[in-house]
């Protein structure tokens, strides 16, 4: 084989190589130095869950009467499957929360469109979340705000979701590791505020933090808890309690 011929058949073969599913993750994956193994590939054909995740829609969510149409796009879209273990990933879009390691769980698709949607979110806004997870709930919320700040206090956590995200490509969402009960005053004031930890009392921090017009959605309690939708207007606080919920308690200490 001449030496022009057998340059030609190695390019052929990168070119068939990069066409392959799952190519561009392990790409990124290597880039970063991550395990390329932590996600499924990002190809239509990869994404088996697609109609999974839109039966979650419509039955779940749409049959529940949430009913805001960039919420319900942000859940037909975000592949919900990518922030669990692998173990879990087919149950990924039953209705229900997930363990996601260290004690903690990822809330049942229900009940994070239910905040996101009661957040009143716009193509514009700021948001806080509280409690960042596995970063699912972020994501959703990346999906329809300009920028989104989410603090996690378990490091191990923190770093794993600003990973899924990045790998997932969005930009729009800064993870901070530590204790979110004071907020994040310098990118502060927030147009939504999403805490998915319950603390006892909602904190001062975060009403000072929350724009005028602004919103917050809170579970608040102990072994009872309400989810509480706060709006800060010019002149007054108005809390409404919604629906009973089990939010894991919000820590008080950084973890080790
Ligand atoms: N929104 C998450 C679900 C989070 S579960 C998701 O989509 O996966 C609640 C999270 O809040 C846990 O990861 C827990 O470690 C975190 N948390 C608890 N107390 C906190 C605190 N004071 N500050 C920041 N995060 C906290």
């Amino acid at each position: 084989m001449s030496f022009e011929l057998a340059s030609i058949t190695l390019l052929c073969f990168c070119v068939v190589l990069m066409c392959l599913p799952g190519y561009a993750v392990e790409l990124s994956s290597n880039a970063h130095g991550f395990q390329i193994d932590s996600l499924d590939s990002f190809s239509a054909a990869g994404d088996k869950f697609e109609l999974q995740r839109r039966e979650m829609v419509e039955y779940q969510l749409r049959d529940r009467g949430l009913k805001d149409e960039r919420v319900l796009a942000a859940m037909s879209k975000v592949p919900r499957h990518q922030f669990v273990n692998s173990s879990w990933r087919d149950l990924a879009y039953s209705d229900r929360p997930l363990p996601i390691g260290h004690n903690q769980t990822i809330s049942q698709p229900y009940i994070v469109a239910y905040m996101t949607e009661a957040a009143e979110i716009s193509s514009e806004a700021k948001v806080l979340e509280i409690g960042t997870g596995c970063g699912y709930q972020a994501a959703i919320l990346g999906e329809i705000a300009k920028e989104v700040y989410s603090i996690e206090i378990i490091p191990k956590l923190a770093e794993r979701a600003r990973r899924t995200l990045s790998q997932l490509g969005y930009e729009n969402i800064e993870v901070k590791t530590g204790d979110g009960y004071q907020g994040w005053a310098e990118h502060a004031p927030y147009d939504a505020i999403i805490v998915t930890a319950a603390p006892e009392h909602i904190p001062q921090s975060l009403i000072e933090q929350l724009a005028i017009n602004g919103k917050m959605v809170i579970p608040v309690g102990t072994w009872y808890q309400d989810m509480i939708v706060l709006t800060k207007t010019e002149k007054r606080i108005i809390e409404e309690k919604t629906i009973p919920v089990r939010f894991v308690p919000m820590r008080r200490k950084s973890f080790p």
